[in-house]
């Protein structure tokens, strides 16, 4: 901590600091750099330092030698806008504690919400006694495809990635949450013989693309200096190139009845159920919004071919 004022006493000889002093000022030190949660981050940070979770902060242990210039040196980092995921290398999703690294796109809050609707057809699939088929395209650490797989016993998770660095991070998180049956490819979604095997027998198809436009660069050092921009820029004047992608991908992989669960920004609501429409594979194209209520997620179903359901004339 540079700040005047906040960097506490050192050493065998210095009066002792109370684990509360130390994290006030690292949170005033985050709070003055522009960190949005500076109290929960100062707290993560003194749980990385001192090998502990969060709540075991609640009775403070008492603090090792060297505490503080360890500490001091977590809080530099983050008050630098390093991603506090990276620092400590780890994010929770969902139910899952899941390993983080730069390189690799850091998982969002929001992302659970478009999970659920793929668990549910999951879980609703496997309750009719049917072993469903959940592709999740675009996966960087593996967060929606682990959280299928975890959350759903029995259903069979394919997760696919262009980047290597996030294939073999996804792959890591499958054995350390124990899915290690997920199948981990590398591909380009943007590949027509895209898992060519499982065409037209997928049950649900679930991505969060890189979706950004490119005159929309994110304001937040964490995301625009640490995300990698393949992750992040969907390409086209519209960033919508990739998730266009994922929808081709979609209408070949799915099964008639199958369902597409897609993330997208704010403002690509309409466009992104004008994609799965002009495709003419997809039906019930709808919206479904974020915990904030605002419109981030394209749902789907992939129509039956022509004739297919339709009762005998
Ligand atoms: N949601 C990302 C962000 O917060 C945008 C890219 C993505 O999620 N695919 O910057």
């Amino acid at each position: 901590m540079s700040a005047p004022g906040v960097t506490p006493p050192d050493g065998p000889d210095a009066p002792a600091v109370t684990l509360r002093a130390y994290v006030d000022g690292a949170a005033r030190v985050l709070a003055e750099a522009g960190v949005g949660s500076p109290r929960h981050d100062a707290l993560a940070l003194a749980a990385h330092a001192l090998g502990r979770d969060r709540v075991d902060l609640v009775l403070p242990p008492p603090l090792p030698a060297g505490f503080g210039a360890a500490y001091a040196a977590l809080v530099e980092r983050r008050r630098a806008r390093e991603p506090l995921q990276h620092i400590i290398g780890r994010t929770v999703f969902r139910w899952l504690t899941l390993h983080v690294e730069p390189g690799v796109f850091v998982p969002r809050p929001e992302t659970e919400t478009v999970a659920q609707p793929a668990v549910d057809e999951a879980r609703r699939l496997r309750a009719a006694g049917r072993t469903p088929v959940v592709v999740d395209l675009c996966t960087g650490t593996g967060a929606i495809a682990l959280a299928v797989a975890t959350e759903v016993p029995g259903a069979r998770v394919v997760a696919v990635d262009l980047s290597a660095a996030a294939v073999s991070l996804a792959r890591r998180n499958a054995q350390a949450v124990g899915a290690a049956d997920v199948r981990v490819e590398q591909a380009d979604v943007r590949d027509p013989d895209l898992l060519a095997d499982l065409a037209g027998t997928v049950d649900v198809v679930v991505s969060n693309p890189p979706y950004i436009p490119p005159d929309a660069v994110p304001t937040d050092p964490e995301v625009r200096d640490h995300d990698p921009d393949l992750a992040l820029y969907g390409g086209g004047a519209d960033g919508l190139d990739v998730p266009r992608a994922v929808v081709a991908a979609a209408a070949r992989l799915l099964a008639p009845g199958g369902l597409l669960v897609m993330e997208h920004a704010e403002v690509q609501d309409g466009p992104a159920r004008d994609v799965a429409t002009a495709t003419g594979a997809f039906t019930d194209v709808v919206t479904a919004a974020d915990l904030s209520g605002r419109p981030r997620t394209l749902v789907a179903r992939r129509v039956a071919p022509a004739g297919v359901g339709d009762s005998p004339a």
